[in-house]
């Protein structure tokens, strides 16, 4: 079991970003007046700067700061980089969050050789790949796992063999077990258990009686390094869709056209939510005679921006044969998804329409679903009622 974990994750991204910050305290988080730091530098660490700490008291404690807010899409498309190298690695994959993740490398060992040498090889390629070093935790179960990734950050492995559990657990403050929050640390206070060995130590029966007998279980059986839970692997989507059954059949080119811009344009800010792009692109069209029509395409390069979609789509309405059709349902769908996290293709691209749409899922999430659209779609929206 490997734990893998991005060190300063969303700071190191905005290093990247601004080579200039490199070696100062960068802090990432809000900076209105409630806001709070998600992620420091390790210089700034050394001022005292933690997550979940408020900026105004960050601002406070490290004058010479470099605040930044957070930039999500960024974190999103180094993240899916990330997952891609560990999938090479393993399809046993289960991500925790943008920058750790959980990988069961029992099946891998014929092809890159033991748990170690699979941790140092992704150490590297993910610090090639991504961009930011890493931290590696290996042990033969998940919890000592990421106790162990925590112990080594940042930019290093430690590997806990299975006669060496106890050990390593022993000397550790209970706090650092999972399910052990502030009520049941509390609890533990007051027994005097203060270690993980304390923990191990004290008779189940007892904490059975304090903390109910399914968590007391759960807790002598971690703090003697027993933990069962296997790798969840995350399965990615097959496919991103939409659809709009009209109230009225509808039999004019112009307004169908108009409807599959709107619907590849929700295909495509769901796509991008999601950190994906799609090869292939397929139009669901109901006549009002219930016959349905699918024609699909895929496209040279995959994609995750609307107006590629249209076209497709476009394209493939344009196709059909006859004319005049009534109408009454309308559906694209996006197929072949791959995650975005490969740069090089947008780049290939020019990416002047995926800025576009990316600023008008910005907009949106500050004003709200429809504020922001292309012209061609506003006539639509003054009829907006008519379907
Ligand atoms: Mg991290």
């Amino acid at each position: 079991m490997l734990h893998v974990d991005l060190d300063a994750f969303y700071a190191s991204v905005e290093v990247l970003k601004d080579p200039s910050l490199a070696g100062r305290p960068v802090i990432v988080g809000g900076v209105g007046g409630r806001g709070v730091v998600s992620s420091a530098s390790y210089e700034a660490r050394e001022y005292g700067v933690r997550s979940a700490m408020p900026t105004v008291r960050a601002r406070r404690i490290c004058p010479d700061g470099v605040f930044v807010p957070p930039d999500f899409e960024a974190y999103k498309a180094h993240s899916n980089r990330f997952r891609e190298v560990l999938l090479a690695h393993t399809p046993l994959v289960e991500p925790i969050s943008l920058d750790e993740a959980f990988l069961d490398v029992g099946g891998a060992t014929m092809l890159f050789g033991d748990p170690p040498n699979i941790a140092a090889r992704i150490r590297a390629e993910v610090e090639r790949e991504v961009g930011v070093t890493c931290s590696v935790g290996v042990a033969s179960t998940k919890f000592v796992a990421k106790l162990a990734s925590d112990h080594c950050k940042p930019n290093g492995m430690l590997v806990v063999p299975a006669d060496g559990v106890l050990a390593f657990l022993g000397p550790l403050p209970v706090g650092r077990l999972w399910g052990v929050g502030k009520k049941t640390g509390d609890v533990l206070s007051r027994l005097a258990v203060r270690t993980i060995s304390d923990l191990a130590a004290t008779p189940e029966p007892i904490l059975a009686r304090l903390l109910g007998a399914q968590h007391a279980t759960h807790l002598s059986q971690l703090a003697q390094g027993i933990d069962d839970r296997g790798v969840v692997p995350y399965e990615a989507p097959k496919s991103v869709g939409n659809e709009e059954t009209f109230e009225h059949d509808v039999d004019d080119d112009e307004t169908l056209l108009r409807e599959l811009l709107a619907l590849s344009g929700n295909v495509a800010s769901r796509l991008r939510a999601d950190g994906y792009r799609a090869r292939t692109v397929t139009m669901k069209v109901r006549l009002a005679t219930f016959t349905t029509l699918t024609r699909s395409k895929t496209m040279a390069d995959a994609t995750d921006v609307g107006a590629d979609l249209y076209r497709a789509v476009a394209d493939l309405y344009k196709a059909l044969p006859g004319q005049r059709r009534r109408v009454r349902l309308l559906g694209v769908q996006a197929t072949g998804l791959v995650p975005a996290g490969a740069e090089q293709l947008a780049l290939l691209r020019g990416e002047r329409w995926g800025d576009v749409e990316r600023a008008i899922d910005r907009i949106e999430q500050r004003f709200g679903s429809g504020s922001a659209m292309p012209a061609s779609l506003l006539d639509r929206s003054k009829h907006g009622h008519q379907f």
